[in-house]
């Protein structure tokens, strides 16, 4: 049986219609020094359990997502619009 992935935009699609783009990290300030910057684009922690990643429903709506994503048991759970996502941290 095929993982399915809640789109907020399509529903249940299957996860193979998505393409997992990377970790949800702060980004440093802009006039963060070198070693901050450096870090932020090279080094990566590789955590087990709950994690939050960007994916893009390329073959949907493709539109950018939040997805919480187990890295144990690859389950997915969470999953929201990035935009909402970037929304949501702004605002208290
Ligand atoms: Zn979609």
């Amino acid at each position: 049986m095929a993982s399915l992935i809640s789109c907020p935009h399509c529903g249940a699609r299957p996860k193979e219609e998505f393409t997992i783009k990377g970790a949800v990290l702060s980004r440093p300030a802009a006039d963060a020094g070198h070693q901050a910057w450096t870090d932020y684009v090279y080094l990566r922690d590789n955590p087990r359990g709950t994690h939050r990643e960007y994916w893009h429903h390329t073959s949907g709506c493709r539109r950018w997502l939040v997805v919480t994503r187990d890295t144990v048991s690859h389950e997915v759970g969470f999953c929201q619009d990035a935009a909402a996502a970037k929304l949501a941290e702004v605002r208290p």
